[in-house]
């Protein structure tokens, strides 16, 4: 609503950023300005975003969570023949932010702040800025006229374990849409991402059996027994840093695992009846996370036979608790070459934290990461973007314009 009928020319130069050459801070402050933490609704930010589109002539559809309180929207920018459904690209990026709370911020976490060449808000990294560059340039795709169509597609509940998305991504594919890639907005400070590691997680608990701490042979002790696993993920850890495969492209160039929770027992004088802890494996695409789980399970189970011994009614149990594949886009793809287009370089990287690209990308959508800021200050107090990224990314999006537009 607030971009500009005509947007600033690419920078020649590493000269200064000056915010008024800049046409997507309105949009940021107005995006950062509702309070999307991922535990409460969206719709406010949403309805605004269906607005704006509506405005430029553009429809939006929604695909709702299971209570209604929060949605996805996707949008489509028709090529100037009608065509909306096949080829083209998606510009993607998650409106929830994680929350403040507890963080000791200096400002207004929802009042995006400027102090010299930063914004601060939440947000403002991960990842409302590359929304807002994104809507910036609507009015000038329109005005183009693009030869094949550009889609939008803004999320909700990624920040909890890339939920909403999945719907998203149901529904596209029901509607017979076929885009060609997608760029996820995630902040990469503008670097090109091709592949990210893919994540499983799962919590462990041990059941032992209680007794007065003097009488420890006639008790299972669940902390004991708990710990002994940690110790083996701790070492196949070391394993896999020191023997594992390499993919140096990674800032982390092999697979990690770690156990982040552990909780157990109730008094030093009882042997502690239960203890439960959480694990991870962050594994490169090449790497199997169910074969590392089945090595953890099979030692939990060795202790079996001792516990049973002692106190038939004790086990050792896993639940999942979350899943995310890894992906790797193919250097030689559409997406990457147009990635390389935007971004005006050849290279490209390859990150450890996970995004919804892997969702695309295994839905058939080949997928490439770059966004403005950097995921070091992403769920951080005092959360902040550099007007030189935020100019990056506008460059970035005004390539992608002479790429896709018609005239
Ligand atoms: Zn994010």
């Amino acid at each position: 609503m607030n971009a500009p009928a005509t947007l600033a020319q690419v920078r020649p130069d590493d000269s200064p950023v000056r915010a008024e050459d800049l046409v997507s801070l309105d949009l940021i402050r107005k995006l950062v300005g509702f309070d999307t933490t991922s535990r409460d609704s969206n719709l406010a930010l949403i309805d605004w975003v269906g607005a704006y589109f509506r405005e430029h002539g553009i429809a939006s559809t929604l695909t709702y969570d299971d209570d209604g309180r929060k949605a996805n929207l996707f949008a489509t920018l028709p090529a100037r023949d009608g065509n909306a459904t096949t080829g083209g690209i998606v510009l993607s990026g998650h409106t929830d932010v994680v929350p403040v709370d507890g963080q000791p911020w200096d400002t207004n976490p929802f009042d995006v702040t400027r102090k010299g060449d930063r914004l601060i808000g939440r947000g403002v990294a991960d990842m409302k800025s590359f929304l807002a560059v994104g809507l910036a340039f609507v009015p000038e795709f329109v005005r183009r006229g693009l030869r094949k169509p550009i889609h939008f597609a803004f999320s909700y509940d990624e920040e909890t374990g890339c939920i909403g998305v999945r719907r998203l991504i149901a529904d596209v594919a029901a509607k017979g849409i076929s885009p060609t890639g997608c760029i996820v907005g995630e902040p990469t400070g503008m670097q090109l991402v091709v592949a990210h590691k893919g994540k499983k997680a799962w919590r462990c608990r041990v059941r032992g059996f209680e007794a007065h701490s003097s009488l420890t042979p006639h008790g299972v002790n669940a902390v004991q027994i708990a710990c002994e696993i940690v110790a083996w993920i701790a070492r196949r850890a070391r394993e896999l840093r020191d023997a594992g495969r390499k993919d140096d492209a990674y800032d982390v160039p092999f697979t990690t695992v770690h156990v982040g929770t552990i909780h157990g027992g109730t008094a030093l004088n009882i042997v502690p009846r239960d203890c439960a802890f959480d694990f991870e494996i962050r594994h490169l695409p090449f790497d199997d996370p169910d074969a590392f789980f089945a090595d953890v399970k099979a030692y939990a189970e060795s202790f079996l036979p001792a516990m049973h011994a002692v106190a038939p009614g004790t086990r050792i149990e896993f639940d999942p608790l979350s899943t995310l594949p890894g992906f790797d886009t193919h250097e030689g793809s559409e997406i990457t070459a147009l990635g390389c287009a935007c971004s005006g370089t050849h290279e490209f990287g390859k990150v450890s934290f996970g995004t919804e690209a892997s969702l695309f990308h295994n839905a058939h959508l080949p997928t490439v990461i770059c966004g403005p800021g950097h995921i070091a200050q992403a769920h951080q107090p005092n959360e902040w973007v550099s007007l030189d990224q935020i100019a990056r990314c506008e460059s970035f999006m005004r390539r992608l314009a002479d790429q896709v537009c018609a005239t």
